[in-house]
This record gives C-alpha cells, sequence and structure tokens, in this order.
C-alpha cells in the first residue's frame, strides 16, 4: 500500500491478515519525555501501520513495543538503520524482528489471577507461574495492582478455564501462604456490583455480643459459645438465644458505649469509600445487632444493613431478639433481597465474611472472599483475604492502589 492511496476505505477490513509480513519493534532503556513520539516519528517516513502497542515503565526503564506493517519494497534495510540510528542518540537500545502477522490467537477461556503477597517471594511467584502452565494456561500479562499494604500482581491467562485453575491455584497458595483469587474474566467484573459483608471480625475488629457481654461481665461464657458457633459446632441460632440470654438485664445505655467500643478493621473507609465512587452499592448482614450496625450504616454511608434486633423494654436488655433472625441462611436471603432491591444480578455480587454463618451467602455471590477466615470457611470460598487489610478486596475487583489513591487526591 503506498501513501498516496486511502489508507483504509470504510469497505475493506483493517485487520492485519495472518500471511502479512510485519516487523515488531523493540525500544529499551531510561524513560523519558518524547520516546513514543520521537520513534513513530521515525516510523512514519516509512509509511507504516501500527498493528499493536505495548508500553512497560519498571522502575524508570521503559520497553515499548511497536507491531507495524512492513515498510514499502526496498526500505526496511533503510528503516532498520533509521530506527538504531535514532534509538542511539536517544541511548537506548532498539531491536527489530522480522515475523508474519498478528499476535497468535489467545486461547479459548480467559481469567485473571490475583496473587497478594506479604511479601510475594520469587518463590511464590515461580509456583505460581508454573500452577498456571501445568493447567494449560497461558499468561497473557502481568500487571502490578499494590505495593501496599501488600504487593497486588494481576495475571491475565487464556487458554484455561476459571474452574481448574481455582482449584489448582487454591490448594497452591495455601501451600504458600499467600492469597491468590482466580475470576473469569470479561466484561462483567466491570459492570456495577453491590458488596455485601458480614460485620463482626470482618468489617469491625470485634465480636459485638462480646463487647456487650464485657459490660455484662460474661464475657468468658459467651466467647465459647460464638467460637463454637463460628466452628459451625453450634447452630448458629440456638447460640444466639444462648449468647442473648446473657444479656438480660443489662442496662441500655450499654448500647452508646459498645457503639463506641468498635473499632473498623483497616483499609474499611477505604474499601467503602472507593466503592461508592466506582457506583458500587454496599451494605452490611450480621448476625450481631441493629443496635450497631444501624450506627456503622450511618457513619460508612452504607446502602443497606440487617442485623438482629436486641429487644430493649423499660430501659433494660431483655436478654431477646426480636423481628426476623439473621443466621446462616438469613444472611444469604439478605444478598439476594439487596441484590433485587439494588437491581444487580447475583452474579455481579461481592459477599465478605468470616464465619460458618457466612458460607451460604459467600457461596450465593457471584465471588466469596473469605476474609481471615477460619479454615472450615476458608476452604469453601471461591477465594480467601488471610491479611488484615479490607481495602485488598479491592484489588480482587481490579482496582489499583494507584487509582484509589488518585481518587483520594482528587477529592481533597
Ligand atoms: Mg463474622
Amino acid at each position: 500500500m503506498s501513501a498516496s492511496q486511502p489508507r483504509h476505505p470504510a469497505d475493506v477490513p483493517v485487520a492485519v491478515p495472518d500471511d502479512v509480513p510485519t516487523l515488531l519493534v523493540k525500544i529499551f532503556g531510561k524513560d523519558r519525555p518524547g520516546i513514543t513520539a520521537g520513534l513513530f516519528d521515525t516510523l512514519a517516513a516509512y509509511s507504516v501501520d501500527v498493528v499493536d502497542i505495548e508500553q512497560v515503565v519498571t522502575r524508570g526503564r521503559i520497553v515499548l513495543c511497536a507491531l507495524v506493517t512492513e515498510p514499502p519494497p526496498g526500505l526496511e534495510g533503510d528503516l532498520r538503520s533509521t530506527v538504531h540510528s535514532w534509538a542511539e542518540s536517544m541511548r537506548m537500545q532498539a531491536e527489530i524482528i522480522s515475523g508474519i502477522g498478528d499476535n497468535r490467537p489467545r486461547g479459548l477461556g480467559r481469567s485473571l489471577v490475583t496473587v497478594l503477597g506479604h511479601p510475594l517471594t520469587a518463590e511464590t511467584t515461580a509456583a505460581i507461574a508454573a500452577k498456571i502452565t501445568g493447567t494449560g494456561g497461558n499468561i497473557d500479562r502481568i500487571f502490578r495492582l499494590a505495593k501496599y499494604p501488600v504487593t497486588a500482581v494481576e495475571f491475565a491467562v487464556s487458554g484455561t478455564e476459571t474452574e481448574p485453575l481455582r482449584t489448582a491455584l487454591a490448594t497452591e497458595s495455601a501451600a504458600l501462604g499467600v492469597d491468590v483469587a482466580v475470576v473469569a474474566a470479561g466484561l462483567h467484573r466491570r459492570a456495577q456490583r453491590l458488596v455485601v459483608m458480614d460485620v463482626d471480625s470482618t468489617l469491625i475488629q470485634d465480636e459485638v455480643i462480646e463487647l456487650f457481654a464485657a459490660h455484662a461481665g460474661c464475657e468468658d461464657k459467651v466467647a465459647e459459645v460464638t467460637a463454637a458457633a463460628m466452628r459451625g459446632e453450634l447452630d448458629f441460632e440456638q447460640s444466639l438465644h444462648a449468647r442473648v440470654a446473657l444479656l438480660e438485664g443489662l442496662d441500655a445505655s450499654v448500647v452508646d458505649k459498645v457503639r463506641s467500643e468498635v473499632r473498623l478493621t483497616p483499609g474499611a473507609r477505604t474499601l467503602i469509600r472507593t466503592l461508592k465512587r466506582l457506583g458500587y452499592q454496599v451494605g452490611v448482614v450480621s448476625g450481631g445487632f441493629t443496635q450497631v450496625t444501624d450506627d456503622l450504616q450511618d457513619r460508612l454511608g452504607l446502602d443497606f444493613a440487617q442485623a438482629n434486633t436486641l429487644e430493649i423494654v423499660d430501659g433494660k436488655l431483655t436478654g431477646r431478639v426480636t423481628g426476623e433472625i439473621v443466621d446462616r441462611a438469613g444472611k444469604a436471603r439478605l444478598l439476594r433481597r439487596f441484590a433485587a432491591e439494588a437491581g444487580v444480578p447475583l452474579a455481579q455480587t461481592v459477599a465478605i465474611g468470616d464465619g460458618a454463618n457466612d458460607l451460604d451467602m459467600l457461596n450465593a455471590a457471584g465471588l466469596g472472599v473469605a476474609f481471615n477466615a477460619k479454615p472450615v470457611v476458608r476452604e469453601a470460598a471461591h477465594t480467601a483475604v488471610n491479611v488484615p487489610f479490607l481495602d485488598t478486596v479491592l484489588y480482587l475487583l481490579g482496582i489499583t492502589r494507584e487509582e484509589v489513591e488518585a481518587a483520594d487526591a482528587h477529592d481533597d
């Protein structure tokens, strides 16, 4: 094609056929302004078309790859020497490789593998990459999502289905002590979503009933029952009634004290603020109490909140709860209800929790995240986060630390 002809008439497909010769031009060196403009300015003299461009900057070094159509006959040697001279003048290295066509088509099946390391070791990275390859997957792209509070890296993988990849990497991540999330890639990841969180030991660091129990002087008894329930050894509803009964006679003024004692999990505010900015709806469901979750809803601007309600009569806790019981099945039911109210398909919901009573909700959600959970929960969830920072969930959704910080700076 000569420069004088119309380049891309509307009736001619612009995709590069597989059998057309192409040149891969790779530039490497110290990054500075003008590299990309300089390279393409140099190539422009040869009337080549751009098929693909990839550019990465790591610690001040740039790798710029341009895949272009071959120049008119007889000009390739000239193009090569001109690009090399330009690169030399910029103190960059250049490599030009002749070949045919575009990138080879990617295999079927697209997944995103997010690895959270604290730290992320070379050994772990090698093991994960080997596992991906072992399932028949190809790593198409690797990208760092965050360096704080964990090192988060995303691998785009093709050529294998999400489910076997998730199974293979779940075993590997447990052995390596890192968090690995595998999700199907695709448009749904960017669609508006709903995030529903458990409260006790997820959104907050405390178990609310234990805070009440401390005021009633029955901490040990309550903690015992809570632990057994969370391990899945006790029916949640029975244990709820047993624990609440221990609070009978407690003055209602304790509610305000407990509210002020609640400690948010590190990263909770960042997670919620960022999700809200992105147009997500955010809710909480708790086997704890509305006396605390209503306050959290106001403070954090949550769209949904549901929990059990402590009955208060004549300024005293009666030792009973009122209304619909939020237990394991209730949490999943509420996730569905919130999703329906938010107009978000269940497949586009994310649930986060730590206890056995979160399991139905975690399984019902499109993505169930076990957050610093007991082993029984961790093993059953789609993915697990085992670092104590709630904002790391953002990385599982493909949101980078840089994006979070840029949004915060913009808002200040
Ligand atoms: Mg919990």
